[in-house]
């Protein structure tokens, strides 16, 4: 069979721009845009896509950028992942949907193979597949609802979990995702997360562990708890690592109050932190897991995997979905799980660590603005300040962000109070280019902060 990608010539890995961001091409198509999609979708960068592939994306003016998104961490194979591709080809030209619940395909159980294969624990598991991240946790807080009998959910500050109206309810953050879209689902209860930088000097993870669970057990009663659900390290608050002994002592206080402990795994899963999964870095054995952005190389899938005792106490019937577990998103999985193995790419984000965190902090040295330099593996953050203190300086972060923009590296903010710059490249990228995306990150932060100097 001939290979159609071998006749393709591959996208050069570069940064180069032939026309101002955003170009006029892509200009003409925000116009199209504006008068046809709702306006309620944002948009980062208004630069149209032509293709992409491996650190690169090109757009519809020529221009070629750095990605440092990866689509929010999800093409962690890297866009067009040649084994991706061609098991997608196969698989559409074979068949494309009969519904799993109706006439089952091999495709669905060999993700919950490889799925039983790479999360934590060896114990009995069981999966079932969705087809995103927030239908993912909706039906993991339905599974330990019915499984414990009890109604509680506990979440944490910062915390992102979706925008369906449950995980609505889930998610801390009212701008964008919540304002104005209530009523919101009940049983839900917040407690404060462990953020090293925001949190007293020293407080260990322990300590903050303690903090959550004394406000758990005086507010909703150990009893009464289904789950806890936390990002074992978060996304969209801001990369917020907790600090070591947290996630630990969190587990073990579900084992012995008969609660689940959910680890969403959406953003940090696949090797993006440098494991296969954020709650290795811990051996925390979570009972449930959702799993969805980088698990399909861009193609729509997620899943709940965890305990069988769990997994198995919903009736039949009691999960699902029409499309969940779509055959072609399933060979997309099961090609990116391949290329993740064969190319140590959990070795890849740990590289991509090393190159990135020492810059950053030398960065951090001479920018006073650079208050905490944080994250693991290629989930790496600064959260920017004003100088000399903890108070987020939102509008520097936006500006610098605009200012790598223009110059061909795509970017993207987090964090509750708007002032963190994450980076989530793929795990594909190669060493020059995450160089000389830090390059433009320095340029951009020395042309943001630096007063201007009077002449002579
Ligand atoms: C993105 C994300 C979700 C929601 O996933 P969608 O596919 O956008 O519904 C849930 N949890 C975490 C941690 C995420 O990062």
């Amino acid at each position: 069979m001939t290979d159609l990608l071998a006749s393709t010539p591959s996208l050069v890995q570069e940064r180069r721009l032939v026309t101002e961001i955003p170009g006029p091409r892509s200009r003409e198509l925000m116009e199209r845009r504006a008068a046809t999609v709702s306006s309620g979708v944002g948009t980062t960068l208004p630069v149209f896509v032509e293709r992409a592939g491996g650190g690169v994306i090109r757009d519809v003016d020529g221009n070629s950028l750095i990605d440092l998104g990866a689509g929010i961490a999800v093409v962690n194979v890297g866009n067009s992942a040649p084994k991706v591709v061609r098991a997608v080809q196969e698989q559409v030209a074979t068949f494309t949907h009969t519904c799993f619940m109706v006439t089952p395909y091999e495709g669905y159980v060999a993700v919950c193979e490889e799925l039983a294969r790479v999360t934590p624990g060896d114990h009995e598991k069981r999966t079932a597949l969705f087809n995103s991240g927030s239908e993912a946790v909706e039906n993991a807080v339905k599974i330990a609802r019915h499984a414990t009998g009890r109604q509680a959910i506990v979440v944490f500050d910062h915390a992102y979990h979706g925008r369906t109206n449950l995980t609505m309810a889930l998610t801390a953050k009212n701008m964008p995702y919540k304002h104005r879209f209530g009523p919101f689902a009940s049983e839900v209860y917040r407690v404060p997360m462990s953020y090293p930088f925001r949190d007293a000097p020293g407080m260990s993870g322990a300590e903050a562990a303690d903090r959550a669970i004394r406000q758990i057990e005086t507010q909703i009663g150990a009893a009464n708890v289904a789950a806890v659900l936390i990002e074992p390290i978060q996304g969209e608050g801001g990369f917020v690592v907790p600090a070591t002994g947290f996630l630990p002592a969190v587990a073990q206080w579900c084992r012995e109050a008969g609660a689940v402990f959910i680890a969403d795994e959406v953003q940090t899963g696949f090797c993006r932190t440098g494991d296969w999964f954020a709650s290795d870095a811990e051996d925390v054995v979570p009972d449930l897991m959702t799993l969805a952005k980088g698990m399909a190389g861009g193609l729509p899938l997620a899943a709940v995997t965890g305990r069988a005792a769990l997994m198995d106490a919903v009736h039949t019937g009691g999960l699902g979905g029409t499309y969940g577990g779509n055959p072609v998103a399933c060979a997309a999985a099961l090609a990116s799980i391949e290329t993740m193995r064969e190319q140590d790419l959990a070795g890849a984000a740990r590289a991509i660590e090393d190159t990135m965190v020492p810059r950053l902090h030398a960065l951090g040295e001479h920018t006073p603005a650079i208050g905490d330099v944080r994250g693991r593996g290629a989930m790496i953050a600064v959260e920017i300040v004003r100088q000399g203190t903890t108070e987020p300086d939102a509008a520097l972060t936006a500006q610098v962000a605009r200012l790598c923009h223009a110059e061909g590296v795509v970017v993207l903010t987090a964090g509750t109070y708007g002032n963190v710059l994450r980076f989530l490249p793929p795990l594909v990228i190669g060493q020059d280019l995450l160089n000389e995306a830090l390059d433009v990150l320095e340029a951009a932060f020395a042309a943001a902060t630096t007063p201007v100097q009077s002449a002579g």
